[in-house]
């Protein structure tokens, strides 16, 4: 778990290319908590390698903006044996002295080269699994509240052993939380909002929050992929963007939809539960405008998106997340969390969640999130 110089390493997985933003961002938050650390990465890896002398200052997952994946490594193994790649593996986990894992994943990095590696991934984990269960380090069934087990292969000829722990990791291989395309939603933009809400809440949170008895503004609404997902959860919507709307979705009968500018627009009945917003417009401008929104009481909560500038991406995202806390802070048990999302580009999305907003049995289950 220590390398020679006795410092813990983490794994962690982004999109390709934000590398150096994870890497900053994971220094700065040990900074800040009086911790030191550095990175090592292949720009366009999709993965960065993170040395500390102080893991136990290291972020959880749920508070790095850049990251998909937190892994702590254990082992890099070399095969000299394309045809047996389970013996080494095998042999070092039993020279750890290794618990049973909860679960295993055999995965890749995100990125062009190591695309080729996934068929490959895919058909291993069924042998390795098997093997691992044989000699008592796998679960017989998926535990959570364990540690599991993480194979990173960077080629066929060799793989990093890492391992994630309970409530601090993405369940998902490469922390990518993949989602089936809804034949009928107008927008690929869709997934945005459907992942954010996978991500930001469990199931029985989403349900109290985002049900028939919800209202909503969807700013930057056009052609309706995130009112869509509203609809879809019964609730009544205020579409705003000055282009075209889906007929489906008026078909509805739950969409007002208005041509009018979203810094300017005001909820019909003064207040609704949702603001959502996905404009492309000045990320600076659109924080501003949903803190707006909050403290004048015009929506509760919000989700929303913030386009990335081109360079000082971690920058401009510490510096609007700061400003956005500094305005909320009046606000009780207001819980912000921001996520690169897989189906998010140059942007990422936020959740603005003023729990003292909500009824008492709508709080309980909040914290249990
Ligand atoms: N969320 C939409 C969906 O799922 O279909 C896609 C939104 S698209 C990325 C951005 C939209 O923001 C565009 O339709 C654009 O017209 C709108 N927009 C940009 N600036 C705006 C503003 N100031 N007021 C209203 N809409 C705006």
């Amino acid at each position: 778990m220590s390398n020679l110089n006795d410092e813990a390493c983490f794994v962690c997985f982004c999109r390709s290319g934000y590398e150096p933003d994870l890497a900053a961002e994971c220094e700065y938050h040990l900074a800040t908590r009086n911790g030191y650390g550095y990175a090592k990465y292949e720009k366009g890896s999709g993965c960065i390698a993170f040395y500390t002398p102080t893991p136990a200052l290291m972020p959880k997952l749920k508070e790095l903006v850049f990251a998909r994946q937190k892994l702590s490594f254990l082992t890099t193994l070399s095969f000299h044996d394309a045809s047996d790649r389970i013996t080494p593996i095998l042999e070092f986990l039993h020279s750890l002295n290794s618990m049973e894992f909860g679960n295993v994943i055999v995965e890749h990095a995100d990125n062009e080269q190591a695309k080729t590696l996934a068929k490959f991934c895919k058909k291993f984990t069924v042998p390795l699994r098997a093997a691992l269960r044989k000699n008592v380090l796998q679960t017989r069934v998926q535990q959570d509240d364990k540690s599991w087990l993480h194979v990173i292969f960077d080629s066929f000829d060799g793989c990093r052993l890492c391992f994630s722990t309970a409530n601090d990791r993405s369940p998902y291989a490469q922390g990518i939380l993949r989602l089936k395309f809804p034949a009928s939603a107008p927008s690929r933009s869709t997934l945005k909002l459907e992942e954010a809400l996978h991500v930001f809440f469990n199931k029985e949170s989403e349900k109290r929050l985002f049900n028939e008895n919800m209202s909503a503004v969807d700013l930057g609404a056009c052609p309706g992929g995130w009112t869509y997902q509203l609809v879809k959860r019964n609730m009544r919507v205020e579409a705003i963007d000055n282009g075209d709307i889906a007929t489906t979705l008026m078909d509805t009968g739950l969409v007002m939809h208005a041509k009018a500018d979203g810094f300017t627009y005001r909820p019909v009945s003064g207040h609704v539960d949702w603001l959502v917003c996905d404009m492309i417009e000045n990320p600076y401008r659109v924080a501003e405008l949903v803190a707006q929104w909050i403290q004048q009481g015009w929506a509760k909560a919000s989700i929303f998106n913030l386009k990335l500038p081109m360079k000082r991406r971690f920058e401009t995202v510490k510096e609007i997340l700061s400003a956005l806390r500094n305005k909320m802070r009046d606000k009780s048990g207001t819980i912000i969390e921001a996520k690169h999302l897989y189906h998010d580009r140059d942007e990422i999305t936020v959740l603005v969640l003023p729990m003292g907003d909500f009824d008492e049995s709508t709080q309980n289950c909040i914290k249990k999130m």
